[in-house]
């Protein structure tokens, strides 16, 4: 099992200092396996009784205070950090640092890293505690190191929606501590810049292009076929952190100027299952979780495009211009 620092102690002590009698546990589905040891020490050392959510949850942008509110008197939310929004319930996150090694990959991205004198650092928040220390190590081997702060992150802090710590910057290429392919490749269209991943999961370093190539053409394939859309079905997320129906509004109106229908549709979550419904729609545009049209595009029948996307079909954007989406909060 991987491990986690869940700061059970400064938990404990929180809750008594606030004197909690209801307290609320939220996990993503990667922490979900600590919920009852935690729960079971949080019980015998306050008195408290802890409720645990069972929902499914994506990131901060999903937080269970609305389904926590009248019930709890504190939601602890793990595995992610705060973004400004108005939350029902008082909120303690807890980030859940990684604990695993990571240096070893570091090292190997290094290599790669070797024409490079400017590094950009990013990482995801389970291994914000360590960017120092690979900075450091970076530093050592002659590099630059920079790290922005972003809007709604932390100092190098990347969301799989909001690379705004890396865009700033002026460097040669950036450094990605982290596993998966989906923030990597965000970082590269976002930026343009060469993106080496650190992986210390995989215990490896490696290039996003490969990725980034086979996913920009499929990309190319979805809009492609969305060009022959007459009705539209604008996804919008009843999750507070990703509801842009201000925006939804507006591309609809964009959409019927181009002479064709399109309807505003609210989903709490976005699956293939609920869409198989609406068999007349042609297209989904997705104005939630910007991940949901990219990263799950295999499972779903019909094609979902981003807002950037449908700019491309409707001939307001071109090609060259391809942005990944972003929900950027001020
Ligand atoms: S909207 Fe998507 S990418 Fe952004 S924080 Fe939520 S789950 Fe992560």
């Amino acid at each position: 099992m991987v491990n986690y620092q869940l700061k059970e102690d400064q938990i404990v002590t929180k809750i008594v200092e606030l004197n909690a009698r209801v307290v609320g546990l939220q996990f993503p589905d990667g922490l979900r396996v600590h919920a009852t040891k935690l729960a079971r020490k949080i019980e015998k050392e306050t008195g408290a009784t802890t409720i645990i959510s069972g929902d499914a949850c994506y990131g901060a942008c999903d937080l269970s205070d609305r389904t926590m509110e009248g019930c709890v008197d504190i939601l602890i939310h793990f595995g992610h950090t705060t973004l400004p929004l108005d939350y029902r319930v008082p909120v303690l996150f807890v980030e859940a640092y990684y604990t695993m090694e990571v240096m070893n990959s570091v090292k190997e991205a290094l290599k790669i890293l070797k024409d490079y004198k400017t590094i950009g650092l990013v990482t995801t928040t389970q291994h914000l505690n360590l960017l120092d220390d690979v900075a450091q190590l970076l530093e050592k081997n002659g590099k630059k190191v920079q790290m922005g702060p972003g809007k709604g992150t932390l100092r190098g802090q990347v969301l799989g929606c909001n690379f705004s710590s890396a865009r700033e910057l002026s460097v040669d290429a950036f450094l990605y501590l982290g596993s998966g392919n989906f923030h990597p490749l965000g970082l590269k269209l976002s930026t343009s810049k060469p993106v080496i991943i650190a992986d210390p999961y995989m215990n490896e370093a490696r290039t996003i292009d490969e990725f980034a190539d086979r996913i920009l053409r499929a990309r190319f394939a979805k809009i492609t076929r969305a060009m022959d859309a007459k009705k539209w079905g604008i996804l919008v997320s009843s999750k507070e952190g990703q509801n842009r129906l201000e925006m939804a509004r507006i591309l609809k109106e964009k959409i019927e100027d181009h002479g064709h229908e399109a309807y505003l549709i609210l989903l709490e979550n976005i699956r293939p299952e609920l869409l198989m419904a609406f068999r007349d729609i042609d297209v989904f545009l997705v104005t939630a979780c910007p991940r949901i049209a990219i990263d799950d595009a295999q499972i779903y029948e019909k094609p979902l495009i981003t807002p950037h996307e449908m700019e491309i079909v409707l001939g307001l954007r071109d090609w060259e211009d391809y942005q990944i989406d972003e929900i950027i909060y001020e």
